[in-house]
């Protein structure tokens, strides 16, 4: 066991857990990374850390300094955690369809929130347009200075899985990994992740597993921007662009994964396994799974359990809410969540 000075350095290093129920059905290991024990609660504690901690070294951000950033909500998390712990403040701009735990969580942990409502990106008033807006305002009379995050285009967010999640998985599998997937929001995780994996051994396959209504199937599959039809409910992952970020992957096949498979896929790792944890996880583990079929059994495959459960305890775990869109309700959750059929 090791004392860490401060909350940053107790983020990254989780562990891999070998998924039970994916692992029998195809014949495969498949682990999964648990970033929602990170201290935010989630994957994205890696990129909020290492988009400060890069910023400091550069020079670009000063003590007392605002840190903006637009967001789902994960990343504003990362950020205020590792804000809070150095001394910046925080500034998100967050759809405001985004689940009510989250936007608790930012504002518990010091951030100041600013909702808009959830346009598409070519819409001028889409969340990220209005962050890097606000930044420039805010630049003006800000003391301390303002440090824009910009996780789309800022490449210390996929450095953070260069350096820490490639290298961590490269270790605790002893280099006996055969293939890597997870989902794209940002697409840092699985560019950082793709690129160092795929030096260590070119021989891994990596691969995106996307929902429907995205262009990131499309994009990895046949080298073409073009969204699927549908959509998802789904937080946090799924994008119709290719960023400076996403052009660094380093990646060979794409699986699309509905919203049906996603969520049977996390209420199984509630049931079964003692794992409750966010939907885009549900999308990484069955696509996790469409991989082991295809390479075959033996293989080890690993993915990203990307947050908690609890962030979405009003959304898929609520029967009403899930009810409404039209997906499926287990028996058990009825019992579970106490809210009668
Ligand atoms: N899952 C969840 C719940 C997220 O919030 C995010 C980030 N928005 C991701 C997955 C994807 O991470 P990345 O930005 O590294 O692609």
């Amino acid at each position: 066991m090791t004392i860490h000075n401060d909350v940053v350095a107790a983020i990254g290093n989780t562990p891999l857990i070998k998924l039970k129920h994916a692992s029998e059905a195809t014949g495969c290991t498949i682990l999964g990374k648990a970033e929602f024990m990170n201290p935010g609660q989630s994957v994205k504690d890696r990129a909020g850390k290492w988009m400060i901690l890069e910023a400091e070294k550069r020079g670009d951000l000063k003590p007392g300094g605002l840190v903006v950033e637009a967001t789902a909500g994960n990343t504003g998390i990362g950020l205020a955690v590792v804000a809070a712990a150095r001394g910046y403040r925080t500034l998100i701009v967050i759809p405001e369809t985004q689940s009510q735990e989250k936007k608790d969580t930012l504002r518990l942990c010091g951030a100041e929130l600013v909702e808009v409502p959830a346009l598409p990106f070519s819409n001028p008033n889409n969340y990220a347009h209005v962050g890097r807006r606000l930044a420039d305002e805010l630049r003006k009379t800000e003391p301390n200075g303002v440090l824009f995050a910009d996780q789309w285009n800022n490449l210390d967010n996929a450095k953070a899985h260069y350096e820490s999640t490639g290298p961590e998985i490269w270790d605790q599998t002893g280099g006996k990994v055969d293939g890597f997937i997870c989902a794209v929001g940002t697409g840092g995780t699985l560019a950082g992740t793709s690129r160092y994996l795929k030096e260590k051994n070119k021989d891994i396959v990596t691969a995106c597993a996307d929902p429907h209504g995205f262009a990131m199937y499309e994009w990895f599959k046949n080298g073409v921007v073009k969204s699927t039809p549908g959509d998802s409910i789904t937080e946090g992952i799924g994008i119709g662009r290719v960023t400076p970020v996403i052009e660094t992957a380093k990646v060979d096949d794409a699986f699309l994964v509905s919203d049906e498979d996603a969520v049977n896929t996390i209420y199984d790792l509630l049931q079964h396994e003692g794992l409750c944890l966010g939907g885009s996880t549900g999308v990484n583990v069955a696509g996790a799974v469409q991989l082991a079929k295809q390479l075959g059994p033996g293989h080890t495959i690993v993915t990203i359990l990307c947050d908690s459960g609890n962030r979405y305890q009003s959304k898929l775990y609520n029967p009403e809410f899930m009810r409404s869109k039209n997906l499926p309700v287990p028996a058990w959750l009825e019992r579970r969540s106490g809210i009668k059929p």
